[in-house]
């Protein structure tokens, strides 16, 4: 008999046949498709993610043309600010013939700045904009009082990603930093420099740059509320960074009345102070003038967007060939107008039955973790009790916002695209800077519905899967529920778990970082943590490039606990509904094959690379084979035995939750 394709909505065609999941489980589900699915020029890193983001994106497009085809829109309408928008983007002729043009105002701003309280003025003006010079400025949730909004600094200022790649001299470090000095005097010569000046410019702002990463946080440390939560004053904050005119830069940057603001890094702050006296005014004038040229690079003419192209895409993530523009367009319309369009987007594209199913999951998911914490050895009744209580408030949004946000007043025009972008951030400023006069809006979402992704917010506490994750191969409303258990399930396990991992767990059920554990819990939960930290310091990507185990463990540790949850509650959902072989496969073997797709992608190796230096989460094959390989019910289902590549003893076998 032949085997149906999806009958249960995977394919066991796909399984290779050649590699034993006792092994390598990761390859065992994917390596066939890995084989067949090649990464597209366009794209640094293709699988499960990714070609749901570029499907959606196809959604969007349709959108799109759709707008661009009725007769009559209303001016302000979302319809006409998203369709001239993306129209505007798509004027590659109007736009190669303005070239540099649309900012020249702000080129002409930064020239005119001659004393140092110029200079300041200029970089809360560029702030304003939303490209952060020197440092950044955003408005947050108070960690240690989540009732209220607070104005936060912290560093910034540099045009790689991460400080290491100005400070080390590995061979990693050493090619990205030349690919980018590349990048930084190709960009000084499109802004009209000379072959000489542009060299001499160059090295001045990679010493400015390199001053800046010398005083900033190490990302690990970042990932610490602890060591990021510093409440100031205006005096406190005038005595850190003595050389900035506090009160003039507030008021430069709308900001209402504040009794205190955040510091993150108070040490970077009284650096970039010292700094603004010693380095010189000509050279901070072209430190500006480069960071708003490279920040806009995109929205100016083609080779602008070609030259940047070549850096971030190119260099840093190995991508071969630039998106088609259409791509390029909706992301900006996505990150100007991603709510509106959002709107439209859930209208055609998510269901309430979908809504309904992913209520019931989560439901389940929910009661498997509260069994979970109560059954736990290691924590004292006293701080799982507490445990609980954050459990139960922590609130759920699934699909899209109940309440959209509102774009009244802002105007944009189907022939300006940089001008555009620029009106949308100053837009946007204001929205954000009005958040500082009134209470904590509950309702807010970080992501849009459209977004393939889900998150955890510590200070709300509350986890979000917008409508565009709500898909296959993650969710099927017709899949069989190992799938869905197995996938989304797991996606949603994670999130939850975000609250109870390394940083999550300061945080409180109010949402305030604030120690609720006993420091005996305290300690066996750093002991277990740092279990999972060793396990994955070991594992290596392209060039021997080592995962940061520190860097990832939140990631880890909410990985793990996305495993065990998910798979507790498809037990509640077997329970409910029988148990039956299909392919040959038990409910739990097809649990964990969904569960090993959720990560399925192949990755190009300047990707992987960047991936360990700065990003929170591991590659994909350890997401899979990491929290398996410590999983006793995945020994059980596939009777992994002692002299398998996946045995690990059961000492080691680490699952935090
Ligand atoms: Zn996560």
């Amino acid at each position: 008999m032949t085997k149906k394709k999806f009958a249960w909505g995977f394919d066991v065609r796909e399984l290779d046949a050649t590699i034993r999941p006792q092994d390598d489980f990761y390859r065992y589900v994917n390596a066939q498709w890995m084989r067949a699915n090649p990464i597209p020029p366009a794209e640094s890193r293709w699988g499960s993610f990714v070609i749901l983001r570029y499907e959606t994106d196809k959604q969007l497009k349709c959108i799109m043309d759709e707008l661009l085809r009725m007769k009559r829109v209303v001016q302000g309408s979302p319809e006409q600010l998203i369709r001239d928008l993306y129209r505007s983007g798509m004027d590659m002729e109007r736009r190669n013939k303005l070239g540099i043009q649309p900012i020249a105002a702000w080129r002409n701003k930064i020239a005119g700045a001659h004393t140092k309280q110029q200079l300041l003025d200029v970089i809360a003006e560029l702030h304003v904009l939303g490209i952060g010079v020197l440092w950044g400025a955003g408005i947050d949730q108070d960690a240690k009082n989540s009732e209220r909004y607070a104005l936060h600094f912290g560093q910034d200022g540099l045009g790689m990603p991460e400080r290491e790649y100005y400070l080390k001299n590995d061979a990693e470090s050493l090619r990205v930093r030349r690919a980018y000095l590349k990048h930084v005097e190709r960009l000084y010569r499109l802004m009209g420099e000379g072959p000489s000046s542009a060299k001499v410019l160059t090295q001045k702002l990679l010493a400015i740059e390199t001053a800046l990463a010398n005083a900033s946080m190490k990302k690990e440390d970042r990932r610490d509320p602890d060591k990021t939560y510093h409440k100031m004053t205006h005096a406190q904050l005038a005595k850190t960074a003595p050389g900035i005119d506090w009160h003039r830069y507030l008021r430069l940057t709308q900001t209402p009345d504040v009794p205190y603001v955040i510091v993150l890094q108070p040490d970077f702050f009284k650096a970039v102070s010292r700094l603004l006296d010693t380095v010189s005014l000509a050279d901070w004038r072209t430190y500006l003038e480069w960071h708003l040229v490279n920040d806009f690079s995109s929205a100016l003419s083609a080779p602008f967007v070609r030259e940047a192209f070549s850096f971030y895409g190119t260099a840093l993530s190995g991508t071969k060939r630039m998106k088609p523009l259409w791509r390029c367009i909706l992301g900006s319309v996505n990150g100007s107008l991603g709510e509106p369009l959002g709107q439209i987007y859930v209208q055609k594209h998510f269901s309430p039955a979908a809504k309904k199913r992913m209520q019931i999951l989560v439901a389940d998911l929910f009661t498997a973790y509260e069994a979970r914490l109560k059954s736990l050895t290691w924590m004292t009744p006293a701080t799982k009790k507490k445990a609980l209580m954050k459990l139960h408030s922590l609130t759920r949004k699934i699909g899209y916002p109940d309440k959209w946000k509102k774009y009244t007043g802002l105007v944009l025009s189907p022939t300006d695209y940089a001008g555009n972008l620029i009106r949308s951030s100053l837009f946007e400023h204001k929205r954000q800077m009005k958040k500082l006069r009134g209470p904590i809006d509950r309702s807010e979402w970080f992501m849009y519905p459209q977004t393939v992704n889900a998150y955890f917010a510590p200070n709300l506490n509350d986890i979000v899967f917008p409508a565009a994750i709500l898909q296959p191969p993650f969710f099927g409303l017709d899949a069989d529920d190992s799938v869905n258990y197995g996938a989304i399930g797991a996606v949603i396990g994670h999130e939850i778990t975000h609250g109870f991992d390394d940083e999550g767990s300061k945080f409180d059920a109010k949402g305030n970082l604030k120690s609720w554990w006993t420091q005996e819990d305290r300690k066996r939960f750093e002991a277990k943590a740092k279990k999972v930290e060793k396990q994955f310091d070991r594992y290596t990507v392209a060039d021997g490039l080592k995962v940061n185990g520190k860097l990832t463990l939140g990631e880890n540790i909410a990985d793990l606990g996305g495993l065990s949850i998910a798979y507790d509650a498809y037990q509640l959902s077997l329970a409910r509904t029988g148990r039956k072989d299909i392919d040959e496969l038990t409910p739990e073997q097809r649990f964990f094959i969904a569960f090993a797709i959720f990560e399925r992608e192949n990755a190009r190796p300047e990707f992987e690379k960047m991936q360990v230096l700065t990003d929170p989460h591991s590659p994909g094959k350890f997401r899979i084979n990491g929290p398996t390989s410590n999983f006793d019910e995945f020994y059980k289902a596939f009777g992994v035995k002692k002299g398998d590549k996946m045995f690990r003893p059961a000492p080691d076998r680490e699952m935090v939750w």
